[in-house]
């Protein structure tokens, strides 16, 4: 049976497993729906997150809230979280040694919360998901199954801030998963129907 959202969170809260617990200021577990039929993993907590303890609420959290409506999603509906729950010191790159420390709870989250969808947010994401060492930019805009989920991979919002050029790109990825969404529930609907 899979583990309460609060309980994996009481095992992360003072969590010393890898070297990241001696400069953060806030362990950020994960926020949103904790049935939610969609849920966001990114890389790692940026500074604004590390201080408001909660991910996506800098610049490319109001990024993200804006295309959520494109997919037809509200941020209360969704449920977020990070490969890696504390912050790299100059938001460098995760280390593999801190993934493979902190991804069991990330798994635990999964196991908890079981949506249809994961939205992978940029390569460190994705590659986790997928198990794959491809990049984004061959992965984006296209869905992949693995186990039970349906994987949509997207490039980090951070990244088209960065680089205006990506938006067009990132609105289009998701409009798709606003068409996933309604095929998966139109799927449910029919199983449904079929079982009654
Ligand atoms: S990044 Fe993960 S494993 Fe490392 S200290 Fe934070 S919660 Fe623990």
């Amino acid at each position: 049976m899979a583990q309460p959202l609060d309980d994996i969170r009481a095992e992360t809260t003072d969590c010393r497993l890898c070297a990241l617990s001696e400069t953060r200021t806030n362990v950020v577990f994960g926020v949103g729906n904790p049935h939610a039929e969609v849920m966001f993993i990114g890389e790692a907590p940026g500074k604004n997150e590390d201080l408001g303890a909660e991910p996506f609420i800098g610049a490319a959290g109001q990024y993200l809230n804006s295309l959520l409506a494109l997919a037809g999603l509200k941020r209360e509906e969704i449920y977020i979280a990070n490969v890696l729950k504390c912050r790299p010191p100059e938001n460098r790159d995760p280390r593999p040694e801190e993934i493979e420390a902190c991804t069991p709870y990330l798994r635990a989250q999964v196991r908890s919360i079981a949506p249809e969808i994961l939205v992978t947010l940029g390569n460190f994401a994705t590659r986790f998901i997928l198990k794959t060492d491809r990049g984004i930019t061959g992965l984006r805009g296209q869905v992949h199954i693995t186990g039970r989920f349906s994987v949509l991979p997207i490039f980090h919002p951070a990244a088209a801030i960065y680089d205006r050029s990506k938006e067009p790109v990132m609105e289009n990825d998701f409009r798709l998963l606003g068409r996933l969404i309604a095929q998966r529930r139109r799927e449910r609907a029919e199983r449904g129907a079929q079982g009654a």
